[in-house]
């Protein structure tokens, strides 16, 4: 395939697919760098220094020019990485050769600190990414505890993140409970300052698992805004994150000044498709009504405050309708266009199916419609006069998209 990206953008999305192979400039380098949720694990056959199966490995680390790029293990890549002349420093290669020289993203010091009330705050719900802060103190999303008459799981299909689990325990999430504990909030509170004074930190983001009454979510996230904006003042742009919410409540966020823009994710383009890949966000939302709750908040907030992410690729999959690569672009630029028109500027994220390992001969398809849909998509915006604002998203925390590494290049 032609490359159609330029350079760093598709060596970013390269790695994006085929990951690293582990070195042991790597695994030494994770000790001071900020930590990847997914241990490396050694494949057969391959040389294992730590004689457990697994290594730690740090998640993301930049080239020069500043491209994000997120760390994902494997053994067959062409890639790694190698520690610099004089142990200075770290190179990436490709098949041995040194290409670029990088700097891993260091371990933010608020991982380490504890609560006033003693607990960790790598525990309170708050990771970093890059310079982007994002709080999900309730991870548990009610999707996965439904299911329709069949039995079918009412999670979106694609989805891992919301499955109920031990982080709730620690956040004292009780998943059919719309209130969260005061004590998380406060936690929560002193985690965000704590990262505010001692990190670069340019964005917060409320997230969540998701509620099946819309008006719950919009309460609950109205009493984590109210909590956060508190700390964040105007330090840090803030953007809620939940899913879509009535306007009227959408309306009191604004009033009361409690966020700067919202990110209510759509995932694909189209009723049909949102129908089958979001099963959940239909039955208890609806396709309808989460575009109007999308379209309010781009009157509300205006243009360059409101996005919604994609997964790209996901309409490829036999199960979801099986489009080709030509009619997937075709009908993502055509959502695009209505949703910049309605102020909501969408943005694609790498989609990496579950079953990537056992049926790697899919993969080139998917990632061809991320390049090419990515070219095509930067043409659009460049037409449309629109770029993503750094203010909601810059090249310091897109770890999974590449839109902010195109706009740079018009
Ligand atoms: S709404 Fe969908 S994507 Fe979000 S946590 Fe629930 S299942 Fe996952």
């Amino acid at each position: 395939m032609q490359r159609l990206l330029p350079e760093t953008a598709f060596i970013k999305s390269d790695i994006m697919f085929d990951g690293l192979r582990y070195t042991k400039a790597l695994g030494d380098a994770a000790a001071t760098s900020a930590p990847n949720f997914y241990p490396y694990r050694f494949a057969q056959g391959e040389p294992d220094p730590t004689g457990t199966g697994k290594a730690a490995i740090p998640y993301l680390f930049t080239l020069e020019d500043g491209t994000l790029i997120r760390i994902k293990g494997n053994f067959k890549s062409p890639w790694h990485i190698e520690a610099g002349e004089g142990g200075r420093g770290h190179v990436l290669c490709r098949d041995g050769v040194p290409m670029r020289t990088i700097d891993f993203v260091k371990k933010p010091r608020w991982l380490e600190m504890q609560t006033s009330d003693g607990m960790s705050m790598a525990k309170t719900g708050a990771e970093a990414l890059g310079d982007m802060l994002v709080i999900n103190v309730a991870p548990g999303c009610q999707y996965f505890t439904n299911k329709d008459e069949s039995g079918n799981s009412m999670r979106c299909t694609f989805c891992g993140y919301g499955r109920p689990d031990e982080r709730m325990v620690a956040l004292g999430q009780k998943i059919d409970r719309t209130a969260l504990e005061p004590l998380t909030l406060t936690r929560m509170q002193e985690t965000i300052a704590a990262a505010l004074d001692t990190e670069k930190v340019r964005h917060v983001y409320l997230v969540g698992g998701s509620l099946t009454n819309w008006q719950d979510e919009a309460d609950r996230f109205l009493e984590m805004a109210r909590a956060a904006r508190k700390v964040v003042g105007h330090r840090a742009h803030l953007s809620l994150g939940s899913g879509a919410i009535p306007t009227p409540m959408l309306e009191v966020f604004k009033k009361e000044d409690l966020v700067d823009g919202a990110c209510f994710n759509l995932e694909v383009w189209g009723k049909q498709l949102f129908s089958t890949v979001c099963p959940g966000k239909q039955r208890y939302i609806g396709w309808e009504k989460w575009l109007e709750s999308l379209y309010a908040a781009g009157k509300l907030f205006g243009r360059g405050n409101v996005y919604t992410a994609m997964v790209c690729g996901v309409e490829l999959e036999p199960e979801h309708g099986g489009m080709s690569i030509d009619a997937a672009i075709a009908n993502a630029l055509s959502g695009a266009r209505e949703l910049i028109r309605h102020d909501v500027i969408p943005l694609w994220s790498m989609y990496w199916p579950i079953w990537g390992m056992t049926h790697p001969e899919r993969l080139p398809a998917l990632r061809e419609y991320y390049e090419r849909f990515n070219f095509e998509y930067g043409k659009l915006r460049q037409e449309l006069g629109v770029k993503i604002s750094d203010q909601f998203q810059c090249r310091g925390c897109a770890y999974m998209q590449l839109e902010v590494d195109l706009d740079r290049t018009w």
